[in-house]
């Protein structure tokens, strides 16, 4: 049972059937359990099955599936048990209501951005892994988060490894945060190497298991393009204070600069649970059975400069950095649009940031959001536009 002053929390899981999801119910056990934490809702989507064992063995109130269609398989699966069950877009909406004191915001793509916000105005201490409510909607999540009076603990590896190594009295002294990047399953791959991959090699990552999207999005360093947008909201730096460095071996998980030229890391195995159990127990720290580093065994750690040039995505990202606004929206809806082509073999590998930066030059007149229907609306036009650039491109191909 949790001990060390860690307090028994209200709690939700919301993404709880996905990689992240799993590993948070694990940390969940690992601490206490069902004796120790309320588990108030989990969400999922298609997989109702993995959701209702998850509600029964957690003691969830709530289940809801994402999938209206999948409702009565889900009431079904859980019909005798006393969990009450939803769907849908307001199941997820009834979730984010409910009085929770903390949620792992464990849903992929913008999908979770309104339950997030809802869950954040309500008060709740967000821990975040979806990083898409960041790039998309920055200054309104984090203000939502400021107005609700919960914390915001990022649960991205890197961004839980700064928020780690960055302390608060410090502030005064940052000069810059580097974030490590494993460099992908092409990190040594020519362009025309990459060019004919295929759904099953790109999803194959060397250091991390993970779902399909941020997989894909490994590959492509997408994924860093989004942790860049991700960090600039989260620590309230200026673009050029945003660095990358590829680390192939994925130990050091990211880095501070301070303005004495010291620099903090933090390190450890590359397992989500360490960023799960910090966000979960934040500011103590829980006791988990995740594997320990030995140094001699490792003996080494590699770092290399990023190739804007085989990886596009990195330079989207400065792009997206330095125009500000809605940019983040706009490159976030349209990599979601390219990737699903991509997995629907519609485009090929190198094509998805074509379209990316297709669109983001079509669309550089926004200004800031005041509100989070002007990034739906901008998500929506994206989206639009992207999917017009994919039938472009797959008519030619
Ligand atoms: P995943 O695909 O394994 O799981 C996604 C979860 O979201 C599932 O529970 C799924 O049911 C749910 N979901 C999917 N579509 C939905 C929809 N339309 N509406 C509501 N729910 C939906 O993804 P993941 O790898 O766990 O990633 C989740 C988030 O965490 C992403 O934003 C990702 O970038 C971030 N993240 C993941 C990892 C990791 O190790 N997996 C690490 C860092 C950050
Ligand atoms: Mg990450």
């Amino acid at each position: 049972m949790a001990s060390g002053g860690i307090e028994p929390r209200k709690l939700s899981v919301f993404g709880s059937t996905g990689s992240i999801g799993k590993n948070t119910l694990d940390v969940i056990e690992q601490v206490g359990g069902r004796e120790f934490f309320e588990v108030l809702a989990l969400t999922g989507n298609s997989n109702t099955e993995l959701l209702a064992e998850q509600a029964k063995a957690s003691g969830a109130k709530l289940a809801v599936t994402a999938d209206a269609d999948r409702y009565q398989s889900l009431k079904d699966a859980l019909s005798g048990s006393g969990i009450a069950v939803a769907a849908g877009e307001s199941g997820l909406m009834e979730a984010a209501d409910l009085d929770a004191e903390w949620v792992m915001a464990g849903i992929v793509g913008t999908a979770g951005l309104a339950p997030t916000l809802a869950a954040a105005r309500k008060g709740a201490d967000i821990a975040l892994a979806n990083k898409e409510c960041l790039v998309s909607a920055g200054e309104i999540f984090v203000q939502a988060v400021h107005a609700g009076g919960g914390r915001l603990i990022p649960v991205d590896s890197e961004h839980s490894a700064i928020f780690q190594a960055l302390e608060e009295d410090q502030r005064h002294a940052l000069e810059r945060i580097i974030l490590t990047a494993s460099g992908g399953p092409f990190r040594t791959w020519t362009r025309e190497e990459m060019a004919g991959v295929t759904v099953e090699v790109a999803r194959a990552h060397p250091n991390w298991s993970m779902g399909l999207k941020i997989s894909i999005g490994s590959a492509s360093m997408f994924n860093k393009a989004l942790e860049m947008i991700e960090a600039k909201h989260l620590f309230d730096v200026e673009p050029d204070q945003i660095e990358v460095i590829v680390h192939p071996q994925s130990i050091i998980h990211s880095m501070v600069g301070y303005r004495d030229g010291s620099v903090l890391a933090q390190l450890g195995a590359p397992d989500m649970r360490t960023a799960i159990g910090y966000a979960l127990t934040y500011p103590l720290r829980p006791n988990l059975t995740v594997e320990r580093l030995d140094f001699a065994k490792l003996a080494r750690l590699d770092f290399e400069a990023p190739d804007t040039e085989r990886f596009p995505a990195l330079r989207l990202a400065r792009t997206a950095l330095e125009r500000g606004g809605l940019q983040g929206a706009v490159m976030n809806a349209a990599e979601e649009t390219a990737f699903s082509a991509f997995v629907e073999e519609r485009i090929t590998f190198l094509q998805m940031a074509d379209i990316v930066e297709a669109v983001m030059e079509k669309m550089t007149g926004h200004s800031p959001a005041t509100n989070i229907e002007e990034v739906f609306a901008a998500d929506a036009e994206a989206r639009r536009k992207a999917g017009e650039q994919i039938s472009k491109v797959s008519a030619r191909t």
